[in-house]
């Protein structure tokens, strides 16, 4: 079993053929349980002739009978590139720090662009927790707001509002102190549109921190405890309460500096998938310590610890992202668009 990939040369030659990645891809997707896509049902049997493609099978419930592979009914469905560049496309990814543009893949895998950017979106896909498997947050759990988009153009004698109110898509964030956050586009920044996302979110026990915007008021009474900081004062951190959206807040400065720097323009239907992406690598972190024992030129050691948040190695990545890869097909329209059946 592959348990480490440390470049994409390597894939190729831990995977010497397609039936190599294959075999890679059936084991992330399905485990020991092979399962049939269309019914669900752990029964099926392998094809095997010459005139059949490999990795076929056939279910063996009477009412279904379908035949499937390790891809139907994912983003990878029907695909006829090589589950190589599939895997080398996650691998890109899952490793770049700030995301991968599709022009840059292009060159590094030798497909289209267009490809390219398939490839980026269908691997998105997969980053979205709707299954609910990572959790609610819980502990000190700092919520805000982010206002996504770089400074608008320049016109004489306009001046453009900052923060609340501008016409720029809002996603809401929560960030709890031990290393997991959630990022969600959201159509305005009311208590009523916040309330039940952030619900479902974070667990009731936690303790909820906010700046003093009124839609977080009585939102704070679902929580144990509710801390606020006022920002507009300038206040970054309360005082009395030790109480700060820092955590938040550096979420929002990784989404912003992603956006920014890879994406310059994004379609913003497209633009929850892009957060879902900044997220999953905010989420696959695992604090490392690290001690560095220091020696002053007068002779004098001090030890210094720092954490690092390093991210969880990329086969595991893949493994998290393909489990649950079936039923999330999506397909490419013919004007290059994409639709999901
Ligand atoms: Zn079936």
């Amino acid at each position: 079993m592959i348990t480490e990939l440390k470049s994409v040369h390597d894939i190729w030659k831990r995977m010497p053929t397609e039936r190599h990645a294959r075999l890679f891809l059936e084991n992330a997707i399905w485990g020991d349980d092979r399962f049939c896509p269309h019914c669900g049902s752990l029964s099926s049997r392998p094809l095997r002739s010459a005139s059949v493609r490999p990795g076929l099978y056939q279910c063996a419930e009477r009412d279904c009978r379908s035949q499937f592979t390790v891809t139907t009914k994912t983003p990878l469905h029907a695909t006829k590139l090589d589950l190589r560049i599939w895997i080398a496309a996650m691998f890109l990814v899952l490793t770049s720090s700030k995301g991968i543009s599709s022009v840059v893949m292009s060159r590094l895998l030798g497909v289209n662009q267009k490809t390219a950017w398939k490839l980026g979106h269908a691997i998105r896909e997969l980053m979205d927790d709707r299954h609910g498997v990572a959790g609610r947050l819980s502990g000190v759990v700092e919520v805000d707001e982010a206002f996504i988009g770089g400074k608008p153009k320049f016109r004489h004698g306009v001046k453009n509002k900052r923060g609340r109110g501008t016409g720029k898509p809002i996603a809401l964030v929560a960030a709890a102190r031990n290393g997991q956050a959630r990022a969600v586009l959201i159509p305005n920044a009311q208590g009523g549109t916040m309330k039940p996302i952030m619900k479902g979110w974070i667990d009731p026990n936690s303790v909820l921190i906010t700046d003093k915007n009124s839609s977080y008021r009585k939102i704070g009474a679902s929580f144990a405890n509710h801390f606020t900081v006022q920002h507009n004062k300038r206040e970054y951190a309360n005082r009395k309460t030790g109480a700060h959206i820092n955590t938040a807040e550096a979420v929002n400065a990784v989404v912003q500096r992603a956006l920014i720097g890879v994406y310059h323009r994004l379609g913003h239907k497209h633009l929850q998938r892009y957060l879902d992406e900044i997220l999953w690598r905010w989420n696959h972190r695992v604090p490392e310590t690290k001690v560095r024992k220091r020696k002053s030129c007068s002779g004098f050691r001090s030890t210094e610890t720092t954490t690092v948040w390093k991210p969880i190695p990329v086969v595991d990545q893949m493994r998290g992202l393909l489990c649950g890869a079936v039923g999330r097909e999506m397909r490419r329209t013919p004007a290059w668009g994409l639709r999901w059946p």
